[in-house]
């Protein structure tokens, strides 16, 4: 059960609403967001919708049974914008193009890269700086110098920034150099970051855990929403499964499956879906003709010297020709009344 306050109710109305569902067996947890206050109650108890609604002070009630409540479209049926400013947003009905290097190299790099995408009208800069890789001694990132550094070049371009961050201590020096944290399959279920990034007001996007479930996706993203930040995007990057011969299975069932239980905008990550770059392509479109709200994938001037994952990147002609594609594709599913 969701109950969002009106913004002038009293301390006292508010305490005898939560006195009285804690007495049908509810336990409440209080949510403040950037958007509003909500009251979430939790617990077998009978809710009885109709004797609450002579309560003052409440604005709406909803019965949302699943264990992901705020993130639920049971809940709030409209669809979660995010604006990025200067006119860049990440919503349902447009298509959020974000490109960009596996990790961040040098400036050379983040200058060639940038070049490409205003070229291709590209808005958004996809780039890790913290890498999580498998081995410690595989390269690791070019940390917050590097951030700072692709900040200047990628703002001073009007272009927005996507990063991962992967601890808690992270979070503030990012601030001022990102538009949107990633939080990548291995840390999807670090409950601590996912609690932190609850407390600001930056928009977040988390992708799938590598054996993560669409429900635990949505339990992760409840997790940054309950903590007081609705600005939250899901990303389908693909799981590991039995199947070896793709880096992971591109789970595209979850695409119409996250639009149709969650308000909150959906992109697909092909790049780590399949870990291949000749299939790269393809299944960036299938992902846009699933119904994504955006893609993200990973380009470089020259792949094979790239210093992660140039196994799956596209060089800068397969990239135009992409997003030129993702963009026909996207414009023939909008005539598709279905989608
Ligand atoms: C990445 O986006 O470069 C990345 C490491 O992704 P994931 O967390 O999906 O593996
Ligand atoms: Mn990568």
């Amino acid at each position: 059960m969701i109950i969002q306050v009106k913004e002038d109710i009293s301390n006292q109305q508010k305490d005898s609403l939560i006195l009285e569902i804690n007495k049908v067996g509810l336990k409440i947890t209080e949510v403040k967001t950037q958007v509003g206050t909500y009251l979430v109650g939790i617990g077998k108890g009978e809710f009885d919708i109709r004797k609450f609604g002579h309560h003052e002070g409440i604005q709406d009630i909803h019965i949302v049974s699943d264990d992901y409540k705020l993130v639920s479209k049971k809940w709030k049926v409209k669809p979660t914008s995010i604006d990025l400013g200067n006119e860049v947003f990440i919503q349902d009905g447009e298509m959020a193009i974000m490109a960009g290097p596996c990790s961040i190299e040098s400036e050379t790099q983040i200058q060639e890269i940038v070049q490409h995408l205003k070229e291709n009208d590209i808005k958004i800069m996809r780039g890790g700086v913290y890498k999580p890789r498998s081995s410690p001694y595989a390269f690791r990132g070019s940390g917050i110098e590097g951030l700072k550094l692709w900040y200047s070049i990628a703002n001073e371009a009007g272009i927005k920034i996507i990063s991962e961050v992967m601890q808690v201590s992270q979070i503030e020096e990012m601030y001022d150099y990102v538009d949107v944290y990633q939080v990548g399959a291995r840390n999807t279920q670090n409950f601590n970051l996912l609690d932190e990034l609850g407390r600001i007001d930056k928009p977040v996007m988390i992708k799938r855990g590598i054996s993560g479930t669409i429900e635990e996706l949505l339990q992760s993203a409840e997790y940054v929403f309950s903590g007081g930040n609705e600005k939250l995007i899901l990303c389908e990057r693909g799981i590991r499964t039995y199947e070896k011969a793709s880096r992971n299975t591109l789970d595209l069932n979850a695409v119409p499956i996250l639009k149709d239980k969650s308000h909150l905008p959906v992109v697909v990550d092909p790049s780590h879906g399949i870990g291949i770059r000749k299939f790269v392509h393809q299944m960036a479109l299938a992902g846009v003709m699933a119904g994504a709200d955006g893609i993200i994938y990973e380009t470089h001037s020259c792949p094979e010297k790239a210093f992660s994952d140039g196994q799956q990147t596209l060089d800068f002609s397969q990239s135009a020709l992409l997003t030129d594609h993702i963009r026909k594709t996207f414009a023939l599913r909008k005539t598709f009344s279905l989608l």
